[in-house]
């Protein structure tokens, strides 16, 4: 594009002063992958990357159809009340899988988008989810940087994307509908073992008994489970985002578990843990793109493939042939 682009200064400037289109063109700058744009965002990332930090992350994740983002809507409502500043960040993992989108065909968050308080961020396309959960983790860091308090990601509960989500924040939270039963919401044990607390959704009307029930099923299943190493146990509260029962408690819950996780020293060491696992899974990613850009390792790898298929050579072979090729390659590419 002839467009004349903002500079790595001007991009740290505008976030750094909370001008919100200026955030959004970052977010788009470190989505993109020309390697301009990627050089420019790497800069951007390590320019701002000390103003970063200081927000609650928090991770939210539910079937289709649980409600999650009318639940947003009335959260992020009452967390601006509380003179906070909100993003609102998805992973969409359909969009990946279907090139179809749960989370952005239909008009999301209408009344929160238009609150100068939020910024909405839907989500990232690309090629594999881990690439697209590698931006919203940047994107979640740009936020920071513009001074957003409380940062949600929000994403579909099916598919992998709740592990990448749950290794991006500080709390995870799963959203359920009372009596549906937990296979027909897919929810596997896995996914509640990831939960630091969960919402009993749609609690109004005459779902209240069932809302009511399925809360104390839940708690039970909670304490069989051991104990995490946060040192906190899961809490399981009921939520309106009709009425607004219950939207209040799920912000305390969130602000009780923060107390008490830094108290432990578990908040801070979850968040080392976490860089340290981003920092391996981006070089893994790093290390694969190499691979692909070595052109010459595509021939070479078909017949390996092959002659693996037709049980001419082992799989331990093949791979250690290969890997010896991609040394070559590299050695090669530095002699040009
Ligand atoms: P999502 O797919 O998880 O984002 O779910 P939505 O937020 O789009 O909600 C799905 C449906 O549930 C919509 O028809 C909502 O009106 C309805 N819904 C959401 N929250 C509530 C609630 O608190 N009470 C009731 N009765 N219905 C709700």
């Amino acid at each position: 594009s002839l467009r004349p682009r903002l500079t790595v200064d001007q991009f740290a400037e505008g976030i750094l002063r909370g001008d919100r289109v200026i955030l959004g063109q970052a977010i788009t700058l470190i989505e993109s992958t020309r390697a301009a744009d990627q050089s420019a965002g790497a800069q951007l990332l390590e320019r701002i990357i000390s103003k970063t930090g200081h927000a609650i992350r928090i991770g939210i994740t539910g079937v289709p159809g649980v409600g999650k983002s009318t639940f947003i809507e009335a959260f992020g409502k009452y967390v601006i009340d509380q003179q906070k500043k909100l993003a609102v960040l998805t992973i969409d993992p359909s969009s990946q899988i279907t090139k179809g989108s749960i989370l952005g065909d239909k008009t999301r968050m209408e009344e929160l988008s238009k609150n100068p308080g939020a910024f909405i961020r839907p989500t990232a396309s690309g090629n594999t989810l881990g690439g697209v959960a590698h931006k919203t983790r940047e994107a979640m860091l740009l936020c920071e940087a513009a001074g957003y308090d409380v940062i949600i990601i929000e994403t579909v509960g099916v598919g992998q994307s709740e592990v990448s989500v749950k290794n991006m924040v500080d709390f995870f939270l799963l959203l359920m509908l009372a009596g549906a039963g937990d296979e027909l919401q897919g929810i596997k044990k896995g996914i509640m073992e990831m939960a630091d607390g969960m919402v009993i959704t749609k609690a109004d009307g005459d779902n209240i008994k069932h809302a009511t029930e399925a809360q104390a099923e839940y708690k039970h299943a909670f304490h069989l489970f051991s104990v995490a190493e946060s040192g906190w146990t899961p809490q399981v509260l009921t939520s309106s985002a009709h009425t607004g029962q219950g939207i209040g408690d799920v912000w305390n819950m969130i602000t009780k578990y923060k107390a008490h996780t830094t108290a432990s020293g578990y908040f801070d060491k979850n968040r080392s843990h976490q860089n340290i696992a981003w920092f391996q899974e981006y070089f893994e990613q790093l290390l694969k793109d190499d691979l692909q850009k070595h052109t010459s390792l595509h021939d070479i790898n078909r017949k390996l493939a092959k002659a693996v298929g037709n049980h001419e050579l082992s799989s331990r072979q093949a791979a250690l042939q290969y890997l010896e090729a991609y040394h070559e390659a590299i050695r090669n590419s530095r002699e040009l």
